[in-house]
């Protein structure tokens, strides 16, 4: 938007901006196809020498509309929606890696992003080098070498909820000339801006609090415009001619601001071809017209069921970033001054059998593989989520056997807790 609006604006009406007579609501393009007056301007598209739609495999304009809103709200030059947060994050790493590089990732990560990682990406060729919180940044700098090309980590990561320090992690990753990047989907940028602090390419899962009524799974990549590409040799794909473009050079062509995310769109998502439909993006834009709204209704729920569990003597332990006492408290307060989202998770007195009955018990909250919508849901990691991974992996993760993950919705949290102590049996 022209002017500078606050975030809860934005939320309500960045993105689709309707001219004289023009629909109030984002319209649904519903087609693949766009036509030209004359076929100079379709050439001109194919040398990406002018603006505009080819085919909705690269480009459509409802997915536009999305795309600026995310990118306004995150403070970010460009944003390229995709099918889900697991193809971001992919497409975010290969963008700038190739086979025989490597990356340096956080431990404490969502699982799926594990696997892809320490699986998937190995057998494309890319290392993943995982480091924990607790290590120092020497002993984290004895793992880059001249091939690591970017450090990754969750915001608030799924579902241990170890807070991602980002500046701290930004200043090293700079000190190696490689970007910072940041999964926000538990944080969303209504609670926390990771460019703000230094983060140079965010992604999401907009399948969770951004559509925010788990109706639509998607994915969003977003620039930060400021790293340079150019200061290393290190990016020779985004510095040196690409050749399915006729020598098209990305930082030369579109800036330092705007060459990742061109890359990205105009090379992956064209060969790769993983969009989010219009109509998908429609749905999700109808959820980040209330995503201020709900992140603070979140958060506010998740603090008071918090605090409740921590009274319980039925509970073995309670972990939410923003209960004092709390190991990443002084983290959570820095990076989430307005509150650290709806996700918590707690140990069931008993074990993993007592963690299962408790779950069998509840009647509001639901069982489901899913966090971050509008309904309060449970899911037990440690045999769901998380199964593939090995019993040490489990706990690098930062997950116990009775651990419950708890999403926690929008409704009343009297009826949550009432919920959860009947459950509890107390
Ligand atoms: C769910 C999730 C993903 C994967 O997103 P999908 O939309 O399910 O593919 C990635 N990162 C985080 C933090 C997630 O919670």
């Amino acid at each position: 938007m022209e002017k500078n609006y606050k975030i809860n604006t934005k939320c309500v009406q960045s993105g689709w901006e309707p001219k004289n007579g023009e629909p109030r609501v984002l319209p649904i393009y519903q087609s693949t196809t766009y036509k030209y007056d004359d076929s100079d301007y379709l050439g001109d598209l194919f040398d990406l020498k002018a603006d505009g739609h080819m085919y909705s495999r690269i480009s459509n304009p409802t997915a536009a509309c999305v795309e600026k809103k995310i990118a306004e709200l995150e403070g970010g030059t460009g944003a390229m929606l995709c099918s889900s947060g697991q193809m971001a994050n992919m497409l975010a790493i290969l963008n700038i890696t190739s086979s025989g590089q490597n990356i340096i990732s956080m431990s404490t990560i969502y699982g799926g992003t594990t696997n892809l990682f320490a699986v998937t990406l190995k057998r494309m060729g890319v290392d993943v080098r995982f480091v924990t919180p607790d290590m120092s940044d020497a002993e984290i700098e004895k793992l880059i070498d001249e091939n690591t090309r970017l450090f990754f980590g969750e915001t608030i990561a799924n579902p241990s909820l170890v807070v991602f320090d980002i500046e701290r992690y930004a200043n090293l990753a700079h000190k190696h000339g490689m970007p910072l990047m940041v999964d926000n989907t538990f944080a969303t940028p209504v609670l926390c801006r990771p460019f703000e602090w230094g983060a140079d390419i965010v992604t999401h899962s907009t399948t969770k609090y951004m559509d925010g009524h788990a109706t639509v799974v998607g994915g969003c990549i977003v620039d930060g415009g400021k790293f340079d590409w150019r200061a290393g040799d290190k990016y020779p794909e985004l510095t040196e001619p690409d050749e399915s473009y006729h020598g098209v050079r990305y930082t030369e062509n579109f800036g330092v601001e705007n060459a990742y995310i061109t890359k990205a769109r105009v090379q992956l998502m064209r060969d790769f071809g993983v969009p989010q439909q219009p109509m998908t993006c429609f749905i999700l834009n109808l959820g980040l017209e209330t995503l201020h709204l709900r992140m603070q209704r979140h958060s506010e729920n998740a603090l008071r069921v918090a605090e409740y569990l921590e009274r319980s003597d039925k509970v073995s332990f309670v972990n939410y970033p923003l209960l004092p006492g709390n190991s990443q408290y002084e983290l959570a307060k820095k990076y989430f001054p307005n509150g650290a989202s709806g996700v918590i998770s707690f140990g069931v007195k008993g074990g993993r059998e007592a963690a299962m009955k408790f779950m069998n018990s509840l009647e509001l909250a639901a069982i489901v593989v899913h966090v971050a919508d509008a309904r309060t849901c449970v899911l037990h990691p440690a045999s769901t989520t998380h199964r593939q991974l090995t019993d040490e992996q489990i706990i690098n993760c930062g997950i116990t056997p009775d651990q419950v993950r708890m999403s926690v919705g929008i409704e009343d949290a009297d009826d949550i807790i009432a919920d959860i102590k009947k459950a509890l049996g107390e």
